[in-house]
């Protein structure tokens, strides 16, 4: 059975406005994972299991004999943030929309779905993935933890975002490091706080926490190595002092990105030591807590060249291009390449306004070349005999 394709541009479209209006935050994502599951459902997948890590959503569909099999996989979440859109599918969920285009992301592998549950094309097996959660840094870990990888196997795994400032229908990716670690602290210093005229009388902790924001800086500039691409920011300094007491606790939070695991450990230990100096040599007690929200993504290089061979093809060679630098935002996509390798490109969303910006919007002009890339990965990596 062939796809009319002018008419499944006008399904994704409806799918995604829809999507649109009825934005939900991560791990909340009922109605979405619902209407996933039915669509997957009514394009007769072989396999379709809701509920998985939370609102999750996994479609199974087999052709042929081939026992390999490979993952798609979107991500439906929205985002706290009132939308200032005059569009007639603008959100219906006060203080919630879609302001990273996880409705196109959804809409374009639902289309990939209807293609090839329609006019197959391969051999093997297809887990279409649908994740919560991905603004948190938690939906695909929470699928992991489900069990993803045991239930519904595969070997490799493909994913897409939208990327405002590249033109529609150009895609962009990179072998390697494409996405980095986003990685949070917090270093909490406790002293004797006291009557700002006696500072001798206590062990006050604001000079220690300055001296210990500015010593943060010396991690980037003198403890990693110059061909280590890394970031170190704080972002906060709070205390308990008032305008004449001195605080007897400073708080620092900050946030740090990086583009391998090695780094982020050097990032935390370093900090660990300047934190354990500073403390000393001010008489103040600290701790120090290190978490790692997300991890680096690291694109396979024979599959990158994989994806980019699919995305050529389709749109031609001037409009599939490798980016020399790696990003700074971070993806939890990242997490099931922990178990497989696979590839993350970026579809361009043209003249839209940035992610997470209250006026963005989704530009349904690329819904086809997503659709059609999706497919394409699995006919390419799953050849039909
Ligand atoms: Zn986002
Ligand atoms: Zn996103």
């Amino acid at each position: 059975m062939t796809i009319d394709l002018d008419h499944l541009v006008q399904e994704m479209t409806a799918w995604r406005r829809d999507l649109h209006a009825h934005p939900e935050f991560g791990f909340e994502e009922q109605r979405t994972g619902a209407f996933v599951a039915a669509k997957l459902r009514e394009f007769g997948l072989d396999e379709v299991v809701a509920g998985v890590g939370g609102t999750g959503v996994v479609g199974t569909l087999k052709r042929g004999s081939g026992n390999r099999a490979i993952a798609l996989r979107a991500d439906m979440d929205a985002l706290r943030i009132p939308e200032q859109s005059e569009a007639p599918y603008r959100s219906r969920n006060p203080g919630v929309m879609h302001a990273c285009g996880h409705d196109g992301h959804t809409a374009m592998l639902l289309g990939a779905a209807k293609l090839l549950a329609g006019e197959g094309g391969f051999d093997g097996t297809v887990r279409f993935i649908f994740q919560p959660a991905e603004e948190w840094g938690r939906g695909a870990l929470a699928m992991l933890d489900d069990g993803v990888m045991e239930r519904f196997p595969f070997t490799e795994i493909y994913g897409l975002h939208n990327a405002p400032g590249l033109g529609v229908g150009r895609f962009q990716t990179r072998p390697g490091a494409i996405m980095s670690a986003e990685d949070n602290f917090e270093i909490v210093l406790r002293g004797v706080g006291g009557h700002a005229a006696r500072p001798h009388a206590g062990n006050e902790t604001l000079v220690a926490a300055c001296a210990l924001v500015t010593s943060l800086q010396t991690i980037v500039s003198r403890r990693l190595s110059p061909t280590d691409i890394a970031v170190v920011s704080v972002t906060e300094l709070i205390t308990d002092g008032t305008r004449n007491a001195l605080p007897g606790e400073a708080r620092i939070l900050g946030d740090a990105r990086s583009f391998s695991p090695a780094v982020s450990a050097d990032i935390e230990a370093q900090m660990r030591v300047i934190a354990d100096g500073i403390s000393r040599a001010y008489n103040v007690e600290h701790a120090v807590t290190y978490t790692r929200e997300f991890v680096p993504l690291l694109n396979d290089p024979a599959l990158t060249e994989e994806a980019l061979g699919v995305a050529r093809s389709l749109l031609g060679a001037e409009n599939a291009s490798v980016v020399s630098e790696p990003f700074t935002g971070s993806e939890d996509f990242a997490r099931f390449l922990d178990h497989v390798p696979g590839c993350f490109v970026f579809l361009g969303n043209g003249d839209s306004a940035p992610l997470h910006n209250p006026h963005y919007d989704f530009d349904d002009a690329g819904l086809l070349h997503g659709a059609r890339f999706h497919a394409g990965i699995v006919r390419k990596r799953l050849p039909a005999a």
